[in-house]
């Protein structure tokens, strides 16, 4: 509370100031606020405005605006988020965001592109990440202020010279690579990942919407500018995504025209290194293909505002086309039985590498989407306590997306009928631990993907199918896809096994 007294009395002093230090054109939070509710005012059908978190340490409310048809719904659209200062003095990005915003509910009712966007897609805008490092910079205090306000010291007070962490090293992917360990340095990665207020709303809000694209909106008081960094290159390498994150990082860059005049902004890739970064998080933990990009200098003449941000919708919209015009596959997983949507992951067996997290449906609709170049995919969904679906030969082509409704069946609900119990199905189901509770002779065969049958053998009482085959069928079989068939007499149930070493 005497912090907070404090900071309200640091602010009237240097209400004076305020004025003198940024140009007007820059909004404060208050202003942000109140022409958010002009807005609704006009425009409630299609935006909303939610609290998603509130800051570390002065609990302001950080805003997140979604803008859509039936905004207070969760629809079954694509979802796409932009966000801007995560760094307090990088005041140009909470205006890129905020002119999106106004952009799109004002064009809605006059431009049929607009309209479509808002209609097919959610789009959820967080103009101000980090309210708290605001009102440092806002005051006067330090106007190259980057990080929030945490306490490290925890003395009660604000010190300049040691609190705060900088929120973009603070996510919760690769963040021990990443940052600094010293909280007195500018990039202070915080104490443990996701530590911050500010952060964790960031992933409550992905984690509901797993947003396809984001762009993180940065500005620069050194070092390159228009420049759009995209995920991420390591130990030499790149994400198993890189032919398609490339391709529209530089679609997206070479949209936006630079604020000379003279050309456009340029796409690189970013540093895996750069751990507990946003954009390195949305890609690895969730699969949202996410973009910083640094639109200029922090606070530019204001005069100059609106010219940055105009050209910077080129690149945000660009997102929204991609979002709906693909290429890729996508679909919904549901329970068989039920009908009840699924988080299953679903993972295309060509893309994907042990650096990044099994890629899952939404929780509500049970949807994914997957952006991919043209080619043919084998996809492969699973889901704790169902047989895993494999599906091979899934095209895509130059435009649009395959879709597939998926079914999961529960693990052993037909054989249970027949007294058959598999259980302990892990991570390698063909080493499963399985049995069988019969009085009757069953027949059991395995066989290769193209059917040639590798090992028959009869099952009668408890008898264990586990092992790595070789304890079923006497030898040793390689890695790979197979699938067992226990013929019962009047019912034969098959079942695909994955065999991983
Ligand atoms: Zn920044």
């Amino acid at each position: 509370m005497k912090r907070l007294i404090t900071l309200l009395i640091t602010l009237l002093i240097v209400q004076g100031l305020e004025a003198g230090v940024f140009d007007p054109r820059y909004h404060t939070y208050e202003e942000i606020c109140n022409e958010l509710d002009s807005l609704l005012e006009l425009y409630s059908t299609i935006m909303m405005v939610d609290t998603i978190g509130w800051s570390t340490m002065d609990s302001i409310p950080i805003l997140g605006v979604k803008i859509s048809d039936n905004p207070w719904m969760n629809e079954d659209e694509p979802k796409v988020l932009y966000n801007g200062l995560h760094h307090a003095e990088e005041k140009i990005s909470t205006e890129v965001c905020m002119y999106i915003i106004n952009d799109l509910v004002n064009r809605y009712g006059i431009d049929d592109r607009v309209r479509r966007w808002i209609d097919s897609i959610e789009i959820w805008v967080i103009p101000m990440l980090n309210p708290d490092g605001h009102n440092v910079v806002m005051s006067g205090l330090d106007t190259t202020w980057r990080k929030n306000t945490r306490d490290n010291n925890n003395n009660g007070e604000f010190d300049l010279d040691y609190d705060g962490v900088d929120l973009n090293r603070n996510y919760g992917f690769a963040w021990e690579l990443g940052g600094s360990t010293d909280p007195s340095s500018e990039y202070y990665r915080g104490p443990y990942p996701f530590s911050e207020n500010e952060t964790r709303a960031v992933r409550e809000l992905t984690l509901i919407n797993r947003f396809m694209f984001d762009i993180c909106y940065h500005a620069a008081r050194t070092g390159q500018i228009e420049v759009v960094y995209y995920p991420w290159r390591w130990e030499g390498g790149f994400t198993p995504d890189h032919a398609v994150i490339q391709a529209i990082a530089e679609s997206v860059a070479c949209r936006i025209p630079n604020f000379m005049g003279t050309g456009t902004y340029a796409a690189t890739y970013g540093y895996l290194t750069q751990g507990g970064s946003a954009r390195n998080w949305f890609y690895g933990a969730i699969g949202t293909i996410a973009l910083t990009i640094e639109v200029g200098r922090c606070y530019p003449p204001g005069e100059y505002v609106d010219s940055i941000c105009r050209n910077n919708l080129h690149g945000a919209y660009y997102l929204l086309d991609k979002a709906l015009m693909g290429p890729g596959i996508t679909g919904h997983v549901r329970d068989a039985m039920t009908g009840t949507p699924m988080q299953a992951e679903v993972e295309i067996v060509e893309v994907t590498d042990t650096m990044i997290e099994p890629r899952k449906c939404d929780p509500v609709h049970g949807r994914f989407w997957r952006l991919l170049v043209p080619g043919s995919y084998t996809v492969r969904v699973t889901a704790a306590g169902y047989d895993t679906v494999i599906i091979e030969n899934v095209n895509v082509g130059e435009s649009g997306y395959t879709e597939l409704e998926i079914l999961l069946n529960r693990t052993g609900v037909m054989e249970e009928k027949h007294g058959l119990h598999i259980f302990g199905i892990g991570v390698n189901p063909f080493y499963c631990e399985g049995g069988i509770d019969l009085n009757t002779h069953v027949k059991v065969r395995i066989y290769t993907l193209t059917g040639s049958v590798v090992g028959m053998f009869d099952l009668y009482e408890r008898r264990y199918m586990g092992g790595d085959g070789y304890e079923v069928i006497g030898k040793k079989l390689p890695a790979g896809v197979y699938f067992c068939e226990i013929d019962y007499g009047d019912m034969v149930v098959r079942r695909k096994l994955l065999k991983l070493w």
